[in-house]
């Protein structure tokens, strides 16, 4: 989508610390990370806000796959514990609306 940030990272038409790729997703660096490690799990398909998720098998799956990426993240970053948030709405926080699983943790 035209001037949506992260799809322009997943394009690559904008620059990030890239952690992870496939057909369907993309993890990188957060640029103002709130603790030693800060990923986020980004969809490519654009999809607004969590709320906005069909009930469908492929946005299911879509979900389910970002969760099991940040758990891989965390395994190979050997986390003894994180968070896994993803904020939704302007009153909780989200500031950019493309959906992304934030993955948080000191280690
Ligand atoms: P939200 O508050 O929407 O859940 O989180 C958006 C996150 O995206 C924030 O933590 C913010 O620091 C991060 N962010 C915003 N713009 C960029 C960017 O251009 N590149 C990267 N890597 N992260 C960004
Ligand atoms: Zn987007």
């Amino acid at each position: 989508m035209e001037d949506c940030i992260f799809c322009k990272i997943a394009n690559k038409d904008i620059d990030s610390e890239l952690i992870y790729e496939d057909d369907e997703i993309i993890a990188f660096n957060d640029i103002h990370p709130q603790a030693k490690h800060h990923v986020l799990i980004v969809p490519k398909k654009h999809i607004p806000k969590i709320s906005d998720l069909n009930e469908n098998e492929q946005d299911e799956i879509l979900v389910g796959k970002m969760f099991l990426i940040a758990r891989d993240i965390a395994k190979e970053r050997e986390l003894d514990g994180y968070k896994l948030q993803f904020n939704v709405g302007e009153s909780a926080g989200q500031i950019i609306f493309h959906i992304h699983l934030h993955l948080i943790s000191n280690g």
